[in-house]
């Protein structure tokens, strides 16, 4: 008689944490199947683009897809683009997304049948099974949600043309003509994107990125920096005795070195703070914690620092009030207690770079579960609540032992869990739990 065939596990999303999942499920024997609602599984939304000028903000060194294969990346990039092999640097993302799809294509070819994928939009989950929208149902023996972020929300879509509310989309920034004067919504890696792809697309005009603090993400430094050692009252007590000790030891041995001793041990650190605590920290540190955690590379740095010389680059603190949109323009009322800049801003266009959106219940699928109970969002409304192994509590704090959140929604259990370093080490521990 022959062994029957494990069901397989049902991973929603094909981004680079849904796809590195089926390819290690796979090459631990556990069939899968990789259900993606948008083009090719691989690259996902970080992966895609079709720019040289977007970099990776990891070193290629570390860039690996598999924490068992540290040398993975740079061995590929040696063989296919060596001018771009350099471990200590970023090579495009877009080389990224093709060794993902190669690394998953690979996989599959060593082991066949154990992956199947599913093109599709899935809508909901029961029990072990994901919906999709055109009615079929796949089942399976877990359902894994690697979804990434859901869509960013500040600006209401379909609000007028002038207003572009999801810049990742395809074409998004084709109608801003060279000379368009560029409100953006935001400072951060978005916004860097943004004017990167305009500067490529050969617009000449001027940007004016608003966000409350006015902080634009710092640049790794030449190379990689070690580890600081962290003391005992870095890691414990109260936060505002950490943090002084984190600045002092900083002034010493300097920031990178010092969130380079944070980055091993953050999930623990976030997993053994209170509620209280997290609160306190986002409010009052989380965006000097993200400009100095997610750095950019140095040559995306300098030519930003160029933009901001030639005046094509203004980068400011403040809050928008409201914004009113004609058919030529978009003006932006901005609140006159936190800005430096005129009470009013006009252009020809506004771009939302505030970032991916956290609330699951914006999208249909996570919505549904916390709307039945099978899930419920975090008291500090990052994402959905989840165990410490990544699966879902319900509404009355039991967890579904066959439903895990995979990737940056996952954040309010792990907090970093954004980048591939931090993801990759999620995906071995979610493939031992899922292949036990
Ligand atoms: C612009 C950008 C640049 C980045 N650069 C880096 C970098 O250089 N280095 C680094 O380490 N990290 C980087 N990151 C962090 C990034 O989050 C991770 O590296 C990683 O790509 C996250 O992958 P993911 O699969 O979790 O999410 P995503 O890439 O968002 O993939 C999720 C996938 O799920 C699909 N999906 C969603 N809902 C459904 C559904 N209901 N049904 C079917 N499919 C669905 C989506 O279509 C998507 O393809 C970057 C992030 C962004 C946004």
């Amino acid at each position: 008689m022959t062994a029957p065939t494990p069901l397989p596990v049902v991973i929603i999303g094909g981004g680079f944490s849904g796809a590195m999942l089926a390819a290690r499920l796979a090459e631990r024997g556990q069939a899968s199947v990789l259900i993606e609602r948008q083009g090719e599984a691989g690259p996902g939304l970080a992966y895609s683009t079709v720019q040289d000028a977007h970099r990776l903000n990891v070193r290629a060194g570390r860039m690996s897809a598999m924490a068992d294969r540290p040398q993975d990346f740079i061995d590929w990039l040696t063989t296919h683009h060596p001018d771009q092999a350099d471990p200590n640097g970023f090579a495009p993302r877009r080389l990224y997304g093709h060794y993902l799809r190669e690394r998953l294509a690979a996989v599959e070819r060593a082991c066949p049948g154990l992956i199947q994928r599913v093109s599709g939009e899935a809508t909901a989950v029961e029990g072990c099974a994901a919906l999709l929208s055109e009615g079929r149902r796949i089942s399976g023996r877990a359902v894994v949600l690697a979804t990434g972020n859901p869509a960013p929300r500040t600006t209401p879509k379909g609000q007028s043309s002038r207003i572009l509310s999801d810049p990742w989309a395809v074409g998004a920034l084709a109608p801003i003509q060279p000379d368009d004067a560029v409100l953006i919504l935001g400072a951060g890696l978005t916004m860097v994107d943004v004017v990167l792809a305009l500067d490529a697309q050969g617009w000449r005009g001027q940007a004016l990125a608003l966000s409350r603090r006015g902080l634009l993400p710092r640049a790794h430094g030449p190379h990689h920096d070690a580890p600081v050692a962290l003391p005992t009252d870095a890691l414990e007590g109260p936060l505002s005795r950490r943090l002084s000790v984190a600045r002092r030891l900083a002034a010493t041995h300097g920031w990178r070195g010092v969130m380079e001793g944070y980055r091993p041990i953050t999930a623990a650190l976030w997993r053994a703070a209170t509620t209280k605590e997290r609160a306190r920290f986002l409010r009052h540190l989380r965006p000097w914690w993200d400009v100095h955690r997610h750095r950019i590379a140095p040559q995306v740095e300098a030519r930003l620092n160029a933009l901001i010389a030639d005046h094509r680059l203004t980068v400011r603190a403040a809050r928008i009030r409201d914004v009113s949109a004609s058919a030529e323009a978009v003006t932006a009322a901005l609140d006159p207690h936190t800005d430096r800049t005129p009470r009013t801003v006009a252009a020809a266009w506004l771009i939302d770079c505030t970032g991916p959106g956290h609330d699951p219940a914006a999208t249909p699928l996570t919505a549904a579960l916390i709307a039945e109970g099978q899930a419920r969002l975090d008291p500090l409304k990052l994402g959905l609540d989840l165990d410490e192994t990544g699966r879902v509590l319900r509404a009355d704090g039991t967890p579904d032992p066959d439903l895990y959140v995979l990737g940056p929604p996952a954040r309010a259990a792990f907090w970093e869990t954004i980048a591939v370093p931090d993801i990759r080490q999620r995906i071995e521990a979610l493939t031992d739990v899922l292949t036990a």
